[in-house]
């Protein structure tokens, strides 16, 4: 019906007078394009774009023409018929066995002012009877600025009929971040053109932020205008799997796209998170909300972070929790950043035994490690954290983790210096009544103090400590279940133990006591055993 000759751009004038026969004589028609899942191929969905075709000026693109109907009032019923086209399509392939898949339609700005939009597409849905599921709206972030109320309620109006909606062009706008806590949206499309250019760079921090930040609103992002596979594979890298765009395929017209819905497996949109369930998730990133208030001013020392692949990154910390650890970096500075980084191996996988008990008792879990941490004074150093650890939510191999946290780097230096004080005192113990020796945790080895050797024949070295006492009657075999049991105890990181037992042949009561002497990182090595003779006055206490 056109004629290629005189195809071309029609002017304003020509799209206004034009448009009710384009409506009405069906020039107003449907492309479809994919929106893919990439890592599995399958297709999740499709959107529906508007095209014209004038008999004589030939095809007219959205960006020429919707401005105009815009501008004149008229956008409302092209959309109408674009969401009419859909419905239409879509019961023909069900009706045909064509599995389908949902199709968003793109609400215009204008048309949030028009109040019965919602009715009107419900009306079209239900005159097709579509199930809901099939019918996606698109809203754009800058419908809702100015606008905020009228967009809730549009959104509200038709979560309670059941469809979703999906925000478009996120990111293009000035306060993504606001309009994304305030509005309850199902699925966010990240335009790749806005913030494109570099994924290398800013642009690639921006996405990857903004993909991260999405994660814990729970809500799936969809890449849009996704070109080249480099652009995919970005995505994908970090965690953003859906794509719609030239790389998969153009919009394409109604029987090209009934092809491919025969032809593509398909799959639905999950919500890969289901991690902030604990949490009410718009609230959690409102500066002003008082989930943070209480994370940042009323809650101790505290972080959240996630763990996923030996990966820990954090979240969200407190500036207590900075000060806690002794670091040097803003709370802004910490996020993304890798915890195991700061731990050598032995922490690190004591931290991850810990996180993975913490998983599967779904109870807290307190772990000990050691990290160094960059100070501004002391530049680098060693500190020692309790944390006690609780998983707030998981997602596939993906958790979400509360931590509270406390430095007990002096706390465990005061007490080795203790130990040490002690031990230099049983070992220099040549002194009045007391017996000293060094037990060797590993290798049971007990090494005697000379007072030992000399007064009680006791060897240098006793193998296989203490049951060489009891075979020579030095210790009594009532006091045998129990002072086994003690070195089992030590063996499992028991700081201190003391009782009175009656030793030597003559039973004479000794104060018995064991100080264990720890590593850094918490693992008993040795433990200083003494035994004291009770003094009368002691004895009668
Ligand atoms: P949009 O909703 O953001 O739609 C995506 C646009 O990006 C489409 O342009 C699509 O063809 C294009 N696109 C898709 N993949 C790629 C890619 O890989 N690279 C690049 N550079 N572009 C890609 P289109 O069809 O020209 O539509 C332009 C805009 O017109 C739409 O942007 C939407 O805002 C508006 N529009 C289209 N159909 C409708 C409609 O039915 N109603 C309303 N109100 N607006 C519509
Ligand atoms: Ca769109
Ligand atoms: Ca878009």
């Amino acid at each position: 019906m056109s004629d290629s000759n005189s195809q071309r751009k029609m002017t304003e004038q020509e799209l206004v007078s034009y448009f009710f026969d384009a409506v009405n004589y069906g020039h107003i028609y449907n492309v479809y394009q994919p929106k893919m899942n990439h890592v599995t191929g399958r297709m999740i969905g499709a959107e529906a774009l508007m095209r014209m075709k004038h008999p004589l000026y030939g095809l007219q693109m959205p960006s020429d023409f919707i401005p105009v109907f815009e501008k004149n009032d008229m956008v409302f019923s092209a959309d109408l018929a674009v969401c009419e086209n859909v419905c239409k399509f879509l019961r023909k392939c069900i009706d045909e066995g064509i599995p389908v898949v949902p199709v968003s339609v793109n609400m215009s700005r204008y048309d949030v002012y028009n109040h019965d939009y919602v009715e009107q597409v419900e009306c079209i849905r239900k005159e097709y009877d579509i199930p809901v599921e099939y019918i996606h709206i698109e809203i754009t972030e800058t419908s809702a600025i100015g606008g905020m109320e009228l967009m809730t309620d549009v959104i509200d109006k038709f979560h309670e009929l059941g469809y979703k909606v999906e925000m478009d062009d996120f990111g293009s706008g000035y306060s993504s971040l606001n309009v994304l806590k305030d509005l309850d949206v199902d699925v966010i499309k990240l335009d790749m053109n806005f913030l494109s250019g570099d994924i290398g760079g800013r642009g690639g921090a921006i996405i990857s932020s903004i993909v991260q930040m999405t994660k814990w609103l729970n809500t799936p992002v969809v890449a849009e205008g996704v070109e080249t596979n480099e652009q995919a594979d970005y995505m994908k890298s970090i965690g953003c799997n859906y794509i719609q765009g030239y790389l998969y395929s153009k919009p394409i017209e109604e029987a090209e796209f009934k092809e491919k819905l025969k032809k593509l497996d398909h799959e639905p949109v999950v919500t890969e998170n289901e991690l902030m369930h604990s949490i009410k998730s718009g609230r959690f990133w409102d500066p002003q909300s008082v989930e943070t208030l209480l994370f940042n001013y009323m809650a101790g020392p505290a972080a959240i972070f996630t763990f996923k692949d030996k990966k820990i990154e954090f979240v969200r910390v407190n500036e207590k929790y900075i000060r806690e650890i002794g670091m040097n970096l803003t709370a802004k500075e910490m996020l993304g950043l890798d915890l195991l980084d700061s731990l050598d191996e032995f922490n690190s996988k004591k931290l991850i035994d810990a996180l993975n008990k913490a998983i599967i008792t779904e109870e807290e879990v307190t772990c000990e490690v050691w990290r160094t941490v960059c100070s501004k004074i002391c530049g680098e150093e060693k500190v020692l954290i309790r944390s006690e650890l609780r998983m707030i939510g998981r997602a596939g191999d993906q958790y979400l983790f509360y931590a509270m946290v406390r430095n007990i780097t002096a706390e465990r230096r005061r007490f080795e210096a203790l130990a040490d004080s002690e031990k230099k005192f049983r070992m220099a113990s040549e002194n009045n009544n007391t017996y000293a020796w060094e037990y060797e945790i590993s290798t049971k080895k007990m090494r005697p103090c000379l007072r030992c050797m000399r007064d009680l024949g006791v060897p240098a070295v006793v193998e296989n400590y203490p049951q060489p006492v009891f075979d020579s009657g030095l210790f009594p075999m009532d006091y045998y279940d129990m002072y086994m049991d003690w070195h089992r105890q030590l063996a499992q990181g028991v700081e201190h133990l003391e009782t009175v037992i009656p030793l030597t042949a003559e039973r004479i009561p000794f104060r018995v006591m064991y100080t264990t002497e720890f590593d850094e990182n918490g693992r008993p090595l040795k433990a200083y055993g003494s035994a004291t003779l009770i003094v009368k006055d002691e004895e009668q206490k």
